[in-house]
């Protein structure tokens, strides 16, 4: 595997995979890499000639600094684990190499009213810094696919609009959640939580399963109230928002009859790490209930 660190390098690297009329498929990650993440790696690994990977902790997609210093980092691990997935090259630029002028907005992306909500009111920002290091990311690797995990639900949504509006060509390939055997959405900001607090995370999967159930005989606004009753009862745990939407432009729905695909996104203060879920409620699967 090829370890690339030079914006340049990456680019020469890409320009002879093209030449050898290679297929790119590309994951940008954080790093701190855990099964999820490698479950979009194989996928690429299995459906183009080159597979590569991006470790980079992106400044200017953190509103909140203490979170940013307190991201986990785990390179050399991340290198090891991506080598043995299979991933052709690994790209870990520095912050200076991203961004010679300094971490900051350049432009303003147009991402559409599915930025404006959930994450996009909470994390003021957040969508236009993940735009920035996405379609830079899209315009170096120049990727014929992208894999994204929908455990950021919204994000995939976001980065869908975002490649639209900036007329980069590139399919987006939406992976499934990976969860640990307990139902726990794999995340790197699990690493954060304290033995009590992991002890009691499964609780947000768990809670909202039952509230598939639960919406069978119940409205939106009932299914709504539960899940945050049920989750914000947890000690040390506390609802930032949840939002029963459709999943297509990502706007709350009031009727379950309203769209074809409803979903539930969530995010949740467990102590001061902050976790996020979603889970499918319509049309109603065999998984989800
Ligand atoms: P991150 O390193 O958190 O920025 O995540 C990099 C990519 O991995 C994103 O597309 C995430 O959605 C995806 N990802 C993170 N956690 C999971 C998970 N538990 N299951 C599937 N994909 C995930």
């Amino acid at each position: 595997m090829q370890i690339i660190r030079s914006v340049d390098e990456l680019v020469g690297y890409v320009a002879m995979q093209k030449n050898h009329h290679h297929s790119i498929g590309l994951v940008p990650t954080m790093g701190a890499l855990h099964a999820g993440h490698i479950s979009l790696v194989e996928r690429a690994v299995k459906e183009n000639d080159t597979a590569i990977a991006s470790v980079f902790v992106n400044p200017t997609q953190f509103n909140n600094p203490d979170d940013l210093k307190n991201y986990p980092r785990t390179e050399e691990e991340d290198i090891r684990i991506l080598a043995q997935a299979g991933v052709a090259a690994v790209f870990v630029p520095s912050v200076e190499e991203i961004y010679p002028d300094g971490a900051k907005p350049e432009k303003v992306y147009d991402l559409g009213t599915a930025a404006e909500v959930m994450e996009g009111k909470f994390r003021p920002g957040h969508f236009q810094g993940v735009a920035q290091i996405v379609s830079r990311l899209f315009l170096l690797a120049r990727p014929d696919r992208a894999y994204f995990g929908e455990k950021d639900f919204q994000q995939i949504a976001v980065i869908r609009n975002m490649v639209k509006s900036e007329g980069i060509e590139v399919e987006i390939v939406d992976c499934p959640i990976c969860r640990d055997v307990d139902g726990l959405a794999l995340s790197s900001r699990n690493a954060l939580l304290t033995e009590e607090q992991r002890s009691r995370a499964p609780e947000i999967y768990a809670v909202l399963r039952a509230s598939v159930e639960y919406s069978m005989s119940h409205t939106v606004a009932e299914t709504h109230a539960k899940v945050v009753a049920l989750l914000d009862s947890v000690p040390e745990m506390r609802v930032e928002y949840f939002e029963i939407v459709d999943a297509s432009t990502l706007l709350p729905v009031e009727q379950w009859d309203e769209a074809e695909r409803i979903q539930g996104c969530i995010t949740v203060y467990n102590g001061s790490v902050r976790l996020i879920d979603n889970i499918r409620y319509r049309p109603l699967s065999s998984e989800s209930v």
